[in-house]
């Protein structure tokens, strides 16, 4: 939970990081455009003694440049998806403590986990992180305190149904999460997934979350809904294919074959 606790911190500090990198990166480039203006200012003009300074300015400036991307590269490639069969019942299970201390006392967390929901293909660190992001948007929807249901389900869909939500025809695990809060308006429905889209004051949302789980749940070929009504509270379902394994109760998948290199 430790583990689960830190790597979910250090996707909040992704998402808040992200203007502050964009902030000092525009910073770095507005440095090498000046010096880039002055000195041709100073050719035009035929005065070659600060050339060099300028030069070694805009050098430097766009060394510290690189180095950023490098480390967001850097960052990115362990951010990357491992798809494996995951059991969706003992991964959700799992995530209850962390849950409980992250939400408020007056905040009731259930689950309602169905047996037979089996396992998807997913990256067991982006499910986590995803039904951490709604279970954290549940939370501040109830400020007065409410309750937050964490479901598990097993649906057969046919082509119309899923197709509606851009999903195939197939056997889905479904992980909703319910809360009893404020609710979205219809005008906004369908903005909530847009990255940097939040109605949170500054500072203490950064719009980023919902994008994060769309973004997740489309690399995991499953899609997204959401149901809700003012006052009344709000559902999110992450519709996941179930992975085509058949494996006895209590068995752990077999291992992934390894991944090829590079
Ligand atoms: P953030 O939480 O940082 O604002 P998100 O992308 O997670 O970013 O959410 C975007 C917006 O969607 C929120 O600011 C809020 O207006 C709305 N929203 C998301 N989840 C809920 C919910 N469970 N109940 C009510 N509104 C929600």
């Amino acid at each position: 939970a430790e583990e689960q606790l830190r790597h979910s911190l250090k996707m909040d500090a992704v998402g808040q990081l992200t203007g502050g990198i964009a902030h000092d990166f525009n910073n770095m480039l507005t440095g090498i455009i000046g010096a880039l203006e002055l000195m041709r200012v100073r050719l035009r003009k035929q005065q070659y003694d600060d050339l060099g300074r300028y030069m070694d300015a805009a050098h430097s400036s766009a060394g510290r440049a690189a180095a950023l991307t490098q480390r967001l590269l850097a960052f990115s490639r362990r951010q990357s998806l491992e798809n494996r069969a995951v059991a969706i019942n003992p991964l959700v299970e799992s995530l209850s403590d962390l849950l409980q201390r992250t939400l408020t006392e007056s905040v009731v967390l259930e689950m309602d986990l169905a047996e037979d929901a089996g396992f998807a293909m997913v990256d067991a660190n982006q499910l986590e992180n995803a039904l951490l992001n709604l279970s954290i948007n549940a939370r501040d929807a109830m400020p007065e305190g409410g309750t937050l249901v964490i479901g598990t389900q097993r649906v057969e869909r046919n082509a119309a149904d899923a197709g509606r939500f851009g999903g195939k025809a197939g056997t889905y695990v479904s992980i909703c999460v319910t809360d009893t809060g404020v609710g979205i308006p219809q005008s906004l429905l369908e903005k909530v997934f847009e990255p940097f889209f939040t109605t949170k004051p500054l500072g203490q949302g950064t719009g980023l979350g919902l994008s994060m789980v769309y973004g997740f749940v489309q690399q995991s070929n499953g899609f997204v809904t959401v149901d809700s009504h003012e006052g009344q509270g709000t559902t999110i379902t992450l519709h996941l294919p179930l992975a085509d394994i058949e494996i006895a109760e209590n068995e752990t998948p077999a291992a992934p074959s390894p991944r090829s290199a590079g």
